[in-house]
């Protein structure tokens, strides 16, 4: 089914990406039908801006970079627009229930983000999806709108991730209002268009079994098998096979946030992806001085969703992901053993993690490392810099970054790395057992800097920077949303020009705290 209602009331540019996106199609999470969404237009926001825009998506998308200044994109990405669309073709929010915090949380679902459809580009298919668009029935409490702050965060770390090689929900623009909005203080509203292959959790999942509807929760699975995990269909038991990739994809994707010093803050199961992609950035932190329990949700008050805690979370959030698929594993087994026999495999398949992660995390730190070839003590090296990186809260970044001007003949490149540890002699202890061990790479000092310095990035979101980029944009000077993204989406190079963006945080950044409200 081909249509293309959604570009009612625009001309030129904006009509072309209007009418490229289809939300009934076939195949598409919006044709699961009512069980899954309702359709609503957008609450309109007065008065839109744009605040950033990403060239990148658009061209993943299918758009010419000029788009942003095409008359009438903010209105569009604002969803100002959808009131007039054909009912059949409304954009819809989705319903799905979680975990929050450990504790059973029942119906959640979109509360504040409405999905416009879907693109298709070069053989990809992507949805858009407008987060701060309005109340939903999915609300609850909440004013289904998202603030300027927590846009821009949102909007920055999420190309920042992608551009760091890790899997994430990509962000096309942000578009802001001088609408108030009421958090702690008085805030403005703005929208962020998130674009992704799938926005389905775990929490979906967890919905339909929850509600005991096994036939909805098999279409849904279905759905996420037929279009992203179609080797599936071919195991004995395909829904077994999906949670399986699902182990598989979190793991990776945990080692990856690990490695890099990222902590989500809000691991909920309605917060975790069933493709493996970072989604939902709140209270999100790049660790600057490494601390292995850092929170960086301000209301995590028991440190459920530390740095340390990450992986386990991603294992018992996985968990609760099996034992929603529940019901529809097992079928090949005869009736009276089936439940047991569907148990056990399901824990099988969750022990998978394990030995996924740890060879993942391992990996990561033996290339951060710079250590092309495996040795016994390799995971004892990488701990014991964690140790003294936890110890004399060392800067992350910085120290891996700094770590391939080590030699591995002395210690006259040290220094950089060196300073970053106020127990120096822990430091030089480290450092000997590290040269000692580099003695039996074959490697070059210069050729294993350069493959160090495509692991290890100079530039990642800080918290300080993105505050900086918040400040100017209340004041309507977005000029620093868009330096700070063009220097995150080279976050490997050196960019002489930009050395102050790889800085320690200022005195002033210490009293940062981020908290759930957004
Ligand atoms: P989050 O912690 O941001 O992932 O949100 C958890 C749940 O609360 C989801 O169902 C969201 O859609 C909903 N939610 C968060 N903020 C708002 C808001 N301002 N208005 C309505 N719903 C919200
Ligand atoms: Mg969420």
């Amino acid at each position: 089914m081909s249509f293309s209602p959604c570009n009612a009331g625009l001309s030129g540019p904006m009509s072309t990406a209007a009418g490229a996106i289809d939300n009934q199609r076939e195949g598409s999470f919006a044709a699961l039908g009512n069980v899954f969404l309702t359709r609503l237009p957008a609450s309109p926001l007065p008065a839109p801006y744009v605040v950033g825009f990403s060239p990148d998506v658009a061209a993943m998308l299918g758009f010419d970079a000029s788009l942003a200044n095409a008359p009438g994109f903010a209105e569009f990405f604002s969803g100002n627009t959808t009131r007039d669309w054909p009912a059949a073709s409304l954009p819809y929010a989705a319903v799905y229930s979680g975990h929050q915090f450990g504790v059973w949380a029942g119906q959640l679902g979109d509360g504040r983000a409405l999905t416009l459809g879907e693109i298709e580009h070069d053989g990809q298919r992507f949805e858009l999806q407008l987060k701060g668009a309005g109340r939903t029935p999915y609300s609850r409490m909440g004013d289904g709108r998202a603030v300027l702050r927590s846009s821009i965060r949102e909007y920055l770390c999420s190309e920042a991730m992608h551009h760091l090689g890790i899997p994430t929900t990509r962000a096309l623009c942000v578009t802001g209002s001088d609408q108030s909005v009421r958090r702690e203080e008085m805030e403005t509203a703005a929208v962020v268009t998130r674009v992704s292959p799938s926005f389905v959790r775990f929490g979906h999942f967890e919905h339909f079994y929850a509600n005991d509807r096994v036939e909805a929760l098999r279409a849904l699975a279905d759905h996420i098998i037929d279009r992203f995990y179609p080797a599936c269909r071919a195991a004995e038991d395909p829904y077994l096979a999906l949670l399986n990739e699902c182990v598989l994809s979190t793991a990776d994707l945990i080692a990856q946030w690990q490695a890099v010093g990222f902590c989500h803050g809000v691991m909920n199961t309605d917060n975790m992806s069933i493709l493996g992609l970072t989604i939902d950035y709140g209270p999100f932190g790049f660790m600057d001085g490494f601390d292995a329990n850092h929170i960086c949700n301000h209301s995590d008050s028991q440190g459920r969703y530390a740095y340390r805690m990450q992986p386990q979370i991603g294992y018992w959030n996985l968990f609760c992901l099996a034992q929603g698929l529940l019901p529809l594993f097992g079928e090949r087994y005869d009736d009276a053993e089936r439940s047991e026999r569907a148990v056990k495999d399901a824990q099988r398949v969750l022990e998978g993690f394990k030995g996924r992660f740890a060879p993942a995390l391992e990996a990561r730190m033996r290339a951060k490392l710079g250590l092309e070839t495996q040795r016994e003590g390799d995971d004892a090296l990488a701990n014991k810099l964690f140790e003294i990186m936890h110890a004399n809260r060392a800067d992350f970044t910085l120290t891996f970054r700094h770590l391939s001007k080590v030699s591995k003949h002395d210690a006259s490149g040290d220094t950089q790395v060196r300073d970053l540890f106020l127990d120096r002699a822990a430091f030089d202890a480290w450092a000997n057992d590290y040269r000692a061990r580099l003695s039996h790479e074959t490697r070059a000092d210069a050729a294993r800097a350069e493959a160090m310095n495509r692991v290890n990035p100079k530039y990642v979101l800080r918290n300080h920077l993105a505050e900086t980029a918040i400040r100017m944009a209340k004041d309507k000077d977005f000029s620093e949303v868009e330096r700070l993204a063009a220097v995150l989406r080279r976050p490997f190079d050196e960019q002489p020009e930009h050395e102050a963006y790889a800085g320690l945080p200022p005195d002033w950044a210490t009293s940062l705290e981020v908290s759930c409200s957004s």
